[in-house]
């Protein structure tokens, strides 16, 4: 694609943004399934070392594959926003083996001992944990506020000013709540305080956060960016060109949390059907969400999308649509809930989310079976609670296999 050609698009982007360019005029980027590659001279190897590119040193470092999918995020989160000065914004991604892998990057490349970090008490459950266990076993102190409370967020910022970055998840996992990403990422400002936003529920295409001033933005790409389920995957994005050339990728060489060039090669096919992907995914939830909350056996539904949310607001204004992950509460507590689960046809019982099929589990039987029930309760978790991840199949087929479940 020519250089000159602006994409306007965003399935455009997804497709073209990292090119087409490689020696053998490959259509697709190709796996370069390779460890290291070769230097023609001794200074051709200097050249490469000393370069800000390592993609072509050692497969740790960087690889053209994974180059092709950090390219098409980078684009798709920076689509359409533009940088201080007014140019378009410019961003570098580093693609990790595991949403883990690169969340690790991001705290441990920020924050060392006697620093603080921020964040929300509703997280995925690896997150909190990454907090609580390592970053704590280094020194590193965790204070969780809850941060759709403005007030508890500045008064954390005023009370702790070792606080040097501030974590958001929203939509967060499991529970769906959304934090005010400009807001707090206003408060923060006013204290020179880092900011990551996991983007991972809602994806570049309904939320940017770099349009609100973040500094980050992550994504386990695992989910919709993959959107196949084929691939574990983590990406770290920040503005911050020299930092994440410099430290931040230096973090990401010595933890050793590279992707490999087969999950790199699935992602970036997965990311070219991510707005019809997304647009079917959240049609469907809606219609799924109605059909729910009209429900006899049900007792609440947990989705954005539906006024009754307290959140449903704020979600309208910082995404493009509330996504397509809800949870909901059966009226018949832990036997209703195995019940449902095991009657369902179509629908498959998995964790994880963001696939093109219908995920549903059951988390008091299934991810927080081994969590004693007082402690799943405190977190929201109840013995009845039912996520589901709602697909692109035919609605038809989805709402009809949810009621014959839960008759
Ligand atoms: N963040 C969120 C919101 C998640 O849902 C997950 C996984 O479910 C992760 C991070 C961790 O990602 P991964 O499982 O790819 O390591």
């Amino acid at each position: 694609m020519s250089e000159k050609f602006l994409l306007k698009g965003i399935s455009s982007t997804a497709m073209h943004a990292a090119g087409h360019k490689n020696a053998e005029d490959a259509h697709l980027t190709p796996i370069f399934a390779t460890s290291t590659f070769t230097f023609d001279t001794a200074e051709d190897g200097m050249d490469r070392f000393a370069g800000t590119d390592k993609t072509r040193v050692y497969s740790r470092w960087g690889n053209p594959t994974f180059t092709a999918a950090e390219e098409t995020i980078a684009a798709l989160e920076a689509f359409g926003l533009k940088d201080d000065n007014g140019q378009p914004l410019q961003l570098k991604a580093l693609l990790h083996s595991s949403g883990q892998a690169a969340m690790s990057t991001l705290f441990l490349s920020n924050l060392k001992a006697g620093d603080a970090i921020l964040s929300h008490y509703s997280l995925y459950g690896g997150t909190q944990e990454l907090m609580t266990k390592v970053l704590a076993a280094t020194g590193i102190e965790v204070i969780i506020v809850d941060m759709r409370s403005l007030n508890l967020v500045s008064e954390a910022l005023q009370q702790h000013p070792q606080i040097k970055l501030v974590h958001i998840e929203t939509p967060a996992n499991p529970t769906i709540q959304c934090v005010d990403i400009a807001a707090v990422t206003k408060i923060a400002k006013t204290k020179n305080v880092i900011v990551s936003v996991d983007n991972t529920f809602a994806t570049p295409y309904l939320q940017q956060p770099f349009k609100f001033g973040v500094d980050y933005v992550f994504h386990s790409t695992t989910k919709f960016l993959n959107g196949h389920g084929t691939a574990i995957g983590g990406v770290l994005l920040g503005k911050d060109l020299e930092k994440m050339r410099t430290s931040v990728w230096k973090w990401h060489v010595l933890l050793g949390g590279n992707s490999n060039p087969f999950d790199a090669f699935l992602l970036a096919q997965g990311m070219k059907t991510l707005e019809i992907r997304m647009e079917r995914h959240c049609a469907n939830a809606q219609a799924v969400a109605a059909f729910l909350e009209k429900h006899p056996a049900i007792a609440q539904v947990n989705f954005t999308g539906l006024s009754s949310h307290p959140d449903h607001e704020l979600c309208k204004k910082q995404m493009r649509l509330p996504g397509a992950v809800m949870s909901f509460e059966l009226k018949g507590g832990l036997d209703a809930g195995k019940q449902f689960i095991n009657q369902l046809q179509m629908c498959v019982r998995a964790i994880s989310l963001g696939t093109v099929d219908t995920l549903v589990s059951h988390p008091a039987s299934m991810s927080h079976f081994g969590i004693p029930r007082e402690e799943r309760l405190k977190y929201g978790i109840t013995d009845g609670l039912i996520r589901l991840s709602v697909g692109i199949e035919n609605i038809e087929d989805i709402i009809r296999d949810l009621d014959q479940a839960l008759q």
